[in-house]
């Protein structure tokens, strides 16, 4: 009911889409709850009947894991094993056309290039502009998927600061609480050497689908009530030794209802313009297990065809 809603599900969407319950497609955003439901007739009924099956674990040894020193050491790795790639950064592409069965590629830095594939995998706003003249109903389509803001920002504290012990995850809050932040992840706790010893680091989330308003106000000011948002919770004592913070006015893709004609129409648009994959976290899933496992679907799409014209 409602209240399922408001206290179980909202929170849970917030914490993972920054989005709108009342908006987004449980089909495309949460597929095994859509499972629960149609195999089993109900959330509680399905949850109750898979009690005692096993479930697969979130990530290895199914604890939260991450790359030490942080995500970004997911792509130096890469470029270190991948020696023979040629690696081009900083300069986006602007501008793709089909020329004589090739992709035309043109760059921020008036760089061009052919391709025989083209793997996409930049946010899907970005990807519409440049497929503008190639395809205009791809264009359309890619534009049609909204994104939401997101402000993240790290409170590194003493722990004598901090009256709360931050044994677990962290919290998130629903939407009906009318509170300026979304959640906070107790990250010392969830990755202990993301902090020395005697201190606590503090991930605090802002925005949503559901607060755009913070896309418009100044970072400092967002800071400020983030910590507010913090300090009776935790009991903060004294001022944060280290704070670093990030704006996304664009972040998190949301797929809203009717995703999935979304998804349906870029597929058959890839199809036609031949050797396109689409992946990253537009169409199939944000979080970066569906992100991985979309990018194995297309590695293997990918060798298949190549092999099939060999
Ligand atoms: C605040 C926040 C917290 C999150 N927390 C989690 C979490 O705890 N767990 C989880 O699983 N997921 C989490 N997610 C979701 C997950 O991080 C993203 O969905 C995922 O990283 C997206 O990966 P991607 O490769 O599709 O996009 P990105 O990582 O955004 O990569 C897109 C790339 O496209 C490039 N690009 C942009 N324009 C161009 C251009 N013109 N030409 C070429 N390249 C271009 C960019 O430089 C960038 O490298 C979080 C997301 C946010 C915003």
């Amino acid at each position: 009911g409602k209240e399922a809603c408001e206290y179980l599900i909202s929170p849970m969407v917030s914490g993972v889409f920054a989005g709108d319950p009342y908006k987004l497609s449980l089909k495309s955003c949460f597929p095994v709850i859509a499972d629960l439901e149609e195999t089993y007739g109900g959330l509680f009924k399905g949850m109750l009947k898979k009690k005692n099956k096993k479930s697969g674990p979130a990530g290895p040894g199914g604890v939260l894991t991450s790359y030490k020193g942080g995500l970004i050491n997911s792509l130096t790795d890469l470029s270190k094993k991948t020696k023979s790639v040629e690696y081009r950064l900083g300069d986006g592409v602007n501008r793709v056309e089909k020329v004589h069965d090739k992709f035309h590629i043109k760059t921020a830095s008036a760089n061009e290039f052919d391709f025989d594939h083209l793997v996409v995998a930049c946010p899907s706003y970005v990807a519409s502009e440049f497929f503008k003249d190639m395809d205009s109903e791809l264009s359309d389509s890619l534009n049609k998927i909204h994104y939401a803001p997101a402000f993240v920002v790290g409170f590194g504290f003493d722990e004598e600061d901090v009256k709360h012990d931050m044994d677990g995850f962290g919290y998130l809050i629903p939407p009906t609480e009318n509170r300026k932040i979304l959640g906070a992840l107790f990250t010392s706790s969830i990755f202990p050497e993301r902090a020395p010893e005697g201190k606590k680091l503090v991930r605090v989330i802002m925005g949503g689908d559901r607060n755009p308003w913070i896309v418009g106000k100044p970072e400092e000011e967002l800071v400020l009530m983030a910590l507010e948002g913090i300090n009776d919770t935790l009991g903060i004592k004294g001022h944060p030794e280290v704070v670093q913070y990030f704006k996304w006015n664009m972040a998190i893709p949301q797929y809203y209802q009717g995703h999935s004609k979304i998804v349906k129409s870029i597929e058959n648009a890839s199809e036609s313009a031949g050797n396109l994959y689409i992946g990253g976290n537009i169409l199939y899933g944000i979080g970066i297990n569906d992100c991985t496992r979309t990018s194995f679907e297309i590695a293997k799409k990918l060798l298949e065809n190549i092999k099939a014209h060999q």
